[in-house]
């Protein structure tokens, strides 16, 4: 039998293995079952990949990522590793070609979708040949408690019962301790080992700044700190991703446009340049990025909230692979937390689907207000234990917190008398202008001016109070109402806070978060 490191060697051409790579392939090798967590970029692909060669069979790699597998295969055919994979956007002769190799025994790894393995001719076809093991990519999508769960990995617990002798491996990047659990429960790996990477990647730089002008606040960023650099803009919408880049361009900084709905061939020919050229800047939303191995990408922004930590986490983890000082940066305001309450509201997903999206909405919000370091927010969300980092934004500019709860009275009594007195509902900005006592055409069309909370709030900025409202909602003192203007609505809590019994302690925002560069020019 050939040894993993002479696979590793004479196959990929490395001299070493990383971390618990030789551990995990050991293990797997000697026939036993495994649930890895390591993040992005860490080397997941080898820890299968070598104990599949190693042993006799084909190991088989269950992947949602369909769009990837040609590129897997590519990638392992170029260093003769004998590679195929069974999808939905095959042909019928394609998937027949593959299936005889398959019997024929002339394959080392075969990716397969979830979907395929509840055709039955695909489990009687992995029957008829010898298995080397199976490996579940990207296992958080079982769990249904996680960010990204898929309906068909539910029936992969099907693996250990129809093959109980075959080692299995479930890798994923992303897992909160309870979406830990979730997996080891739903895919039966309850005899596994488990390993446990650091989910630390102590050169990226944390930074959640108030939103006030995004534009201006991102070319400030990549002027000051990234000029000539790499990097990722990420950007909720098509049309937004398409006006920052453009915007962007007209800056003179080699920015592209990436996201699902632009033509293929155009999307490639971008992730290519993206990947080859030095100092391209790629604004996209989300549908970029998955499987994209570039190691210098040296910042990666966010203009709009991500849904959730473990997606946020997964971004800003495609920053710094090198392990060269790289920035995190997320600019967020009032209107994000809006908006994503809407999309959680609109969205077609039943209760249950809307209590998770709102479960990570919260924790999201509770990394951007947090007046503790970001990293161990973080990490504890990962649940892993750490002190203050010396390197996020809250501990470089420690927030100062204040005693925000006659400011709260008097925000909320307004939402109530409105609603009370006159039976009406407004967004903030309206509510923040009677605050102010400003005479705006509305307020005066509504005779506002004569509500008794007129004008008693001057004593505050409008910026001051979006950031008010902004931590009200996400510490559930305050809601968005579920009628598609984002008008705001007390929740049970905020009754606490009127009537005098709950303290509110809210985030001061830095007047200007200072970068590296302006402190050591300053
Ligand atoms: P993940 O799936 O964890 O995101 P990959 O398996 O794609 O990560 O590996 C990331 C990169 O690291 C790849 O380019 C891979 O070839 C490289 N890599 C993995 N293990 C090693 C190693 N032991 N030595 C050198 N490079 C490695
Ligand atoms: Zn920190």
């Amino acid at each position: 039998m050939t040894s993993p490191l002479s696979v590793l060697e004479k196959t990929f051409g490395y001299d070493s293995f990383r971390g618990q790579q030789d551990e995990i392939i050991d293990h797997l090798v000697g026939g036993g079952d495994a649930l890895v967590l390591m993040p992005t970029g860490a080397g997941k692909s080898l820890c299968y990949q070598i104990p599949a060669l190693v042993r006799s069979g084909v190991g088989v790699v269950i992947s949602p990522l369909i769009a990837l597998m040609q590129d897997q295969v590519d990638a392992l055919e170029a260093v003769g590793v004998r590679a195929a994979f069974l999808n939905s956007t095959q042909s019928q002769a394609e998937r027949a070609r593959v299936e005889q190799a398959v019997v024929a025994g002339e394959l080392d790894l075969l990716y397969l979708a979830p979907e395929r393995l509840s055709v039955a001719s695909t489990a009687a076809l992995l029957d008829r040949a010898p298995l080397a093991l199976f490996a579940i990519d990207e296992a958080h999508c079982v769990a249904q408690w996680g960010h990204d769960f898929r309906p068909d990995y539910l029936s992969l617990s099907m693996l250990h019962e129809r093959w109980p002798d075959v080692p299995r491996i479930a890798l994923t990047a992303t897992a909160t301790r309870a979406t830990h659990a979730e997996i080891t429960q739903r895919l039966r790996l309850d005899g596994a080992r488990h390993f446990v990477s650091s989910f630390d990647r102590p050169d990226i730089q944390y930074r959640i700044v108030p939103k006030t002008q995004p534009m201006t606040q991102l070319l400030e960023l990549l002027r000051t700190e990234h000029p000539g650099d790499a990097g990722i803009v990420y950007c909720l919408s098509r049309a937004s991703v398409e006006r920052t880049a453009a915007e962007l361009r007209s800056h003179g900084i080699p920015a592209l446009a990436y996201h699902a709905g632009l033509p293929a061939e155009e999307r490639v020919a971008s992730q290519a340049r993206f990947l080859r050229e030095d100092g391209i800047v790629m604004v996209a939303t989300i549908a970029f990025g998955m499987g994209i191995d570039k190691p210098d990408v040296r910042f990666v922004a966010h203009l709009d909230l991500p849904k959730s930590v473990e997606g946020y986490y997964q971004e800003t983890g495609r920053a710094g692979r090198d392990g060269l000082p790289a920035t995190a940066w997320l600019a967020y305001g009032l209107q994000d937390v809006v908006q994503q309450r809407q999309l959680i509201d609109r969205s077609e997903g039943d209760a249950a689907f809307k209590r998770r999206a709102s479960a990570h909405l919260d924790a999201m919000l509770a990394l951007c207000e947090t007046i503790e370091c970001r990293r161990v927010q973080l990490l504890g969300y990962f649940g892993q234990e750490s002190t203050a980092c010396g390197n996020c934004d809250t501990c470089l500019t420690p927030p100062e917190s204040w005693d925000g709860t006659v400011a709260a009275q008097k925000l909320l009594s307004t939402v109530v008398r409105l609603w009370r007195e006159r039976h009406q509902r407004f967004g903030a900005g309206h509510v923040i202008d009677i605050l102010l006592g400003k005479r705006t055409p509305r307020v005066e069309q509504h005779g506002h001016d004569a509500l008794t909370t007129f004008g008693i709030g001057a004593d505050l900025s409008d910026q001051q109070w979006r950031a008010v409202v902004r931590q009200l909602l996400a510490q559930g003192l305050l809601a968005v109402a579920s009628d598609g203007y984002g008008t705001l609505v007390l929740t049970d809590a905020s009754a606490e806070v009127l009537s005098g019994s709950r303290t509110v302690r809210l985030r001061r925002d830095p007047e200007r978060t200072a970068t590296r560069r302006q402190r050591r020019g300053a």
